[in-house]
């Protein structure tokens, strides 16, 4: 094979990388703006975020789909920065371009572009800013430049109070319902249900009432269908008799539990619906196992698998909400629990989505934090200090590669060019200005110049700037190690 001094295969999915770059950077920032996205069935989705773009973007290029993996692996480990780790990648790329022109081949430009990684991987923990960790700050960084920002102070109230009251950003459950403000969006401490009651009639205004859980069903068992079973006819209604007289038994251990309310992951028999509902006993069937599970832990208690004698009820208030025409079971105890559901509102199922996706980025990011995640200052202040490291310690790795560490310098520089640009001032300028006053300034979005982010409370997670690196760094040497690309015969 001839060798190709000119890297044809990487300047060509280069190119088809910075296309697709140029469609998100804009979103990124303050001041970014929304894409508006139609598909081939009309469906409409307005969004800002930048792993939603690329998703649903139908890029056939394989390098422009190897840049729609960094975005999802940003996503899954921190959440938030998918747009910034695309607008890195995409300058590294780029850059690595000019870096060919100069006669630099691509394996040269990777061990540069790794080494720089490694810098930046070691160096990045000394920028950490102490003190306090400002769980609200994060939140509203998180949120500047979304839908959501009209109302930042109670979106990052409701982020904190969320991930104080779960722990997690992985077991926040979200109500969502169309049809209201965002404002009224509020956290409810317990457990909904997308249920009614069978009976229809029980008021649930949000009195104290006990509880039972039973982990199963309250049926006569069915005949399966591909079992082939012999029984004469009285033999027959005997074993039916013994289903049904079982199923009184469970019903009057209900009765004697003391419960007002049962809830029962299966099917209940009507009869023994009725049953309980002339006692005053309400029924909530066909409940799935994991809310029967959060069920248990918001009442510190194991559901019972059967009803037997001496069941111990739980204390619980239940309450029914109607949003938007659905019914829905509010129930909580008053002991802690772990259990919590945030319900978010907005105008229509669209602007919905969006509110969803940026408390999915903020839950995130606080969840980061407030489960020891250190903070950095945002607004790409932290990059530019990173870059100032890399250049004044490139001449240590001396040769070709210093090219590539000074190359990658610059392209984590364009994260705060990009800030800048978005909100309509110069990026070279504000660049600058960042580089000679150091930490913590970042761009002034409002007025251009640079501005105290400590002032502005611009702050976010270190791992989330690890991870956008880290994820760029990786897509880059991988693409700029392909040196051909060959047609596969369809399959
Ligand atoms: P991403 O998908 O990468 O999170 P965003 O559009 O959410 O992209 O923009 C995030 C960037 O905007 C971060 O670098 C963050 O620090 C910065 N940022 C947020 N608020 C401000 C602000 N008030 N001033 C300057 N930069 C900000
Ligand atoms: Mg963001």
């Amino acid at each position: 094979m001839s060798e190709n001094k000119n890297h044809n295969a990487q300047r060509m999915n280069i190119e088809a990388v910075k296309r697709i770059v140029s469609t998100v950077r804009t979103t990124l920032g303050p001041m970014g703006m929304d894409k508006m996205m139609v598909d081939g069935g009309g469906n409409v989705i307005v969004t800002n975020d930048g792993a939603t773009i690329l998703r649903e973007l139908d890029s056939a290029h394989p390098a422009a789909k190897m840049i729609v993996e960094v975005s999802k692996v940003q996503e899954t480990n921190c959440y938030d920065g998918t747009t910034s780790s695309v607008v890195i990648a995409g300058q590294l790329l780029s850059n690595a371009e000019t870096l060919f022109d100069k006669g630099l081949h691509p394996n040269v430009v990777n061990k540069g572009y790794s080494k720089a990684r490694d810098m930046v991987q070691a160096f990045l923990p000394s920028l950490a800013v102490e003190g306090e960790r400002q769980l609200q700050s994060i939140a509203k960084t998180a949120i500047t430049g979304k839908s959501l920002e009209t109302s930042d102070q109670k979106v990052a109230q409701l982020c904190v109070d969320t991930i104080n009251a779960v722990g997690d950003a992985s077991d926040v459950r979200v109500l969502a319902a169309p049809g209201g403000a965002l404002a009224d969006s509020y956290l409810f401490n317990g457990v909904v249900l997308n249920k009614d009651v069978t009976t229809n009639d029980g008021d649930f205004k949000g009195d104290s009432t006990c509880v039972l859980l039973i982990n199963n069903g309250l049926e006569e068992q069915k005949q399966d269908g591909n079992v082939q079973v012999q029984v004469d006819a009285a033999s027959y209604s005997t074993l039916k008799n013994v289903g049904r007289e079982q199923l009184l038994d469970s019903a009057k251990h209900i009765v004697d539990s003391g419960a007002n309310v049962v809830i029962v992951r299966d099917g209940v028999h009507d009869t023994v619906v009725q049953y309980l509902r002339k006692r005053n006993i309400f029924v909530v069937r066909r409940v799935p196992e994991s809310t029967m599970k959060r069920l248990g832990n918001e009442f510190g208690v194991k559901p019972y698998h059967i009803p037997e004698s001496d069941m111990e009820v739980s204390a619980a208030v239940i309450e029914r909400r109607r949003y938007n025409d659905v019914d829905y079971l509010f129930v909580s105890s008053d002991l802690a629990s772990s259990e919590a559901t945030l319900v978010l509102f907005g105008a229509t199922q669209s602007t919905l989505d969006e509110v969803q996706r940026g408390f999915d980025d903020a839950l995130g990011v606080v969840s980061l934090v407030a489960n020891g995640d250190a903070i950095c200052y945002g607004g790409g202040a932290t990059y530019v200090a990173l870059a100032s490291h890399l250049r004044a310690n490139a001449n240590e790795v001396g040769g070709r590669a210093q090219m590539a560490i000074e190359a990658f310098a610059d392209a984590l520089e364009s994260i705060p060019g990009t800030i800048a640009e978005n909100a309509g001032h110069d990026a070279l300028d504000t660049v600058l200005a960042m580089r000679h006053s150091g930490l913590p300034f970042g761009p002034d979005i409002e007025t251009g110049g640079i501005k105290d982010m400590d002032d502005a409370q611009v702050y976010e997670p270190m791992s989330l700037i690890q991870s956008a690196i880290t994820s760029a760094t990786e897509v880059t040497t991988a693409i700029l190690r392909i040196d051909d690309i060959i047609g596969r015969r369809g399959e």
